[in-house]
């Protein structure tokens, strides 16, 4: 029977892939890499020779068909991103959707993801979060799409390039004002670096030290003050309690 293992790879750190990741990597028929030759690294690292089938946003509907083949063919395939967890902000949802459809088996490996690692280590509650991956790229939008979750109470999980993550902190400032913020930089890497404190605080620190804002980000919104029952609220309750009795 034909399986496309789905496997994540590390965010920096080579250490971070799995000895599972690593051995299916190693044991498949061909790999499904977004970039082939930034693939072709990690495979040279493993002592892994296996052929790649490039795999990225502009060409994974036309390759549903070839990748099915070979699957109903009984082979064995992996599918890569560059970094981390395939389909988290990255290329794979449609090439998965269509193949469980189509009844092929599908297996996670699972690894590294930023949006996991940077909630682990930044003190925020987890319980419940919501992850934004990238937001749209013009001011614009991205304020309707801040303003849109402003009030809601679990934590916001947003990721960011290093182009953009002043424009984020701008955007978060007007939008939040003091709001809480982590951000969780070069996560597994040797600048690595988590900053907390307001919007407007956390560019005061890129201000002092560019450094900073430099890299890969995740960017950690704390939710909104839980609302504290209003005296309506308690009014009414009063009064459902007496119409029950
Ligand atoms: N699939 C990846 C995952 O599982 O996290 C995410 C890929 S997405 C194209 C790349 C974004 O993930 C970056 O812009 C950044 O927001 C985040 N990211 C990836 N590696 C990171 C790292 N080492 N430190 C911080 N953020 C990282």
């Amino acid at each position: 029977e034909g399986v496309l293992y789905v496997v994540a790879t590390p965010i920096g750190n080579l250490e971070d892939l799995s000895a599972r990741a690593g051995r299916v990597l190693s044991e498949v028929d061909a790999i499904a890499a977004e970039d082939t030759r930034h693939t072709q690294r990690l495979l040279r690292h493993l002592g892994v020779e296996r052929p790649l089938i490039s795999l990225h946003e502009h060409n994974e509907a036309a390759r549903v068909d070839q990748l099915r083949r070979r699957l109903l063919d009984g082979e064995q395939l992996a599918l890569v991103s560059d970094a981390g967890t395939p389909l988290i902000s990255d290329p794979g949802f449609v090439l998965v959707r269509e193949l469980r459809r189509s009844g092929c088996r599908v297996v996670p490996i699972p690894g590294p993801c930023a949006l996991v690692a940077a909630l682990s280590a930044a003190g925020l509650p987890t319980d419940r979060f919501t992850f934004e991956g990238f937001l749209p790229p013009k001011s614009g939008a991205r304020r309707k799409r801040l303003e849109a979750g402003a009030s809601r109470e679990e934590t916001r999980v947003f990721y960011e390039s290093p182009h953009r993550i002043r424009d984020l902190l701008d955007d978060l400032a007007s939008v939040v004002g003091d709001r809480q913020v982590v951000l969780a930089r070069e996560l597994t890497k040797t600048f690595e670096t988590l900053l907390e404190g307001s919007a407007n605080e956390l560019l005061a620190i890129m201000d002092a030290d560019p450094d900073q804002a430099r890299g890969e980000f995740v960017v950690m919104l704390a939710g909104a003050p839980v609302k504290e029952a209003s005296a309506d609220d308690a009014e009414g309750e009063a009064l459902l309690r007496a119409m029950l009795a």
